[in-house]
């Protein structure tokens, strides 16, 4: 068996120990005589499993106690139409910073019963900056104010907290929690799908300041409400505990390997090493975003024409480095280099490039 190098954006590579520890679990979890994901997610097993997931994640993030967390089903865009759901009233203003794809699709997911103001956008940059926090045009008096942490498709990164004054600031952090240290008491509420840096699609998770919780929010049914959620430690229907569990697992080996401060430093050296290799190719690849926000985690490039890039997409593969095809948004390549990504994984695409370069340019 070879694993190959796996850039992609999500469902992402997992770390093999995490896998190798979930096939030994698979057919039987400890002495239960069954799998995890046959057991009853209110036995004293899975218990242990969510409970012990809820207490590395707090560590892994540095979460502060006056901020709840739920594992929830549905993924990063189901959030992006509860978050208004439960934060914000009737007939209130909401205000989002669009920075890509993902913040489009965000403002997509806002009930018509509110007010929604685009405060800021860098669509007419083609996404590739994010607007000066003193161009944003916020909202007195707005429910939140939500940005999109890291844009996984047209890789902008915020680089700096912005400071909103009193609204909540909700960001979704898909594709870039855990990554580096971050002060969670800045925002309102973090959310992110699990399938890039925190284990395996299926899961998601909201980091909610308890206050918030107690916000009426617009009607809305028991299931999509984040009090209701919170009150049965996300249990409030059968949760999906596998996925779950996977995380679990995932927090585990990022405790291990050194915690955020290592995955920042390691991602340090694998975005600089692929964007001087972007940059130093002499116009052959192109990343065209504003390198003060360049993202850490996904890093699309272009080639000079279709014929070439597709050439590259099938030539890495047989080289063993695979999911490198651009969004269908984009088009290009991309490279997620997530925790699981190891520094020599890029080094080996780093080496392709040279070599693809040097063969067809
Ligand atoms: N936000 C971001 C930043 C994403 O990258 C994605 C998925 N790639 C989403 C939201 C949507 O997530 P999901 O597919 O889990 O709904």
């Amino acid at each position: 068996m070879t694993r190959a190098y796996n850039f992609a954006p999500g469902p992402a590579a997992l770390p093999e120990p995490v896998l190798r520890q979930a096939q030994a679990d698979m057919l039987e979890y400890q002495d239960a005589g069954a799998s995890i994901v046959e057991l009853s997610h209110r036995g004293p097993e899975f218990v242990a499993v969510a409970s012990a997931a809820e207490a590395d994640l707090r560590k892994l993030v540095g979460i502060p106690d006056d901020y709840a967390v739920l594992f929830l089903g549905g993924g990063a865009t189901t959030q992006q139409a509860l978050l208004p759901l439960n934060l914000a009233s009737e007939g209130q203003t909401v205000d989002y910073v669009v920075t890509g794809h993902w913040g489009k699709t965000a403002l997509k997911q806002v009930d018509s019963r509110l007010k929604l103001n685009v405060a800021a956008s860098s669509e007419s940059d083609h996404f590739h900056s994010i607007p000066a926090r003193e161009t944003w045009k916020l909202t007195p008096g707005a429910a939140y104010v939500h940005v999109t942490a890291n844009e996984t498709i047209h890789g902008t990164e915020f680089r700096h907290t912005p400071d909103v004054g009193d609204a909540p600031l909700v960001a979704d952090f898909s594709s870039s929690i855990a990554s580096e240290p971050l002060d969670v008491s800045r925002y309102g509420v973090i959310y992110a799908g699990a399938q890039k840096n925190l284990g395996p699609v299926g899961v998601a998770v909201v980091i909610i300041r308890r206050d918030l919780l107690e916000r009426a929010g617009l009607p809305r049914a028991e299931i999509f409400n984040y009090g209701v959620h919170n009150k049965h430690e996300s249990m409030l229907n059968t949760p999906p505990s596998w996925n779950w569990y996977l995380a679990g697992l995932t927090f585990k080996w990022m405790l291990a390997e050194g915690g955020v401060a290592e995955f920042a430093r390691r991602s340090q050296v694998k975005a600089k090493m692929l964007y001087a290799a972007i940059d130093g190719s002499g116009g052959f690849y192109r990343n065209e975003v504003d390198p003060a926000v360049r993202s850490r985690m996904n890093v699309p490039f272009f080639l000079p024409d279709e014929t070439l890039t597709s050439k590259f997409v099938s030539e890495s593969k047989v080289a063993g480095l695979i999911s490198l095809k651009g969004h269908r948004v984009l088009g290009g390549i991309r490279a997620s280099i997530y925790n699981a990504m190891p520094v020599e994984g890029v080094r080996a695409l780093v080496d392709f490039m040279h070599d693809f370069q040097k063969r067809n340019g």
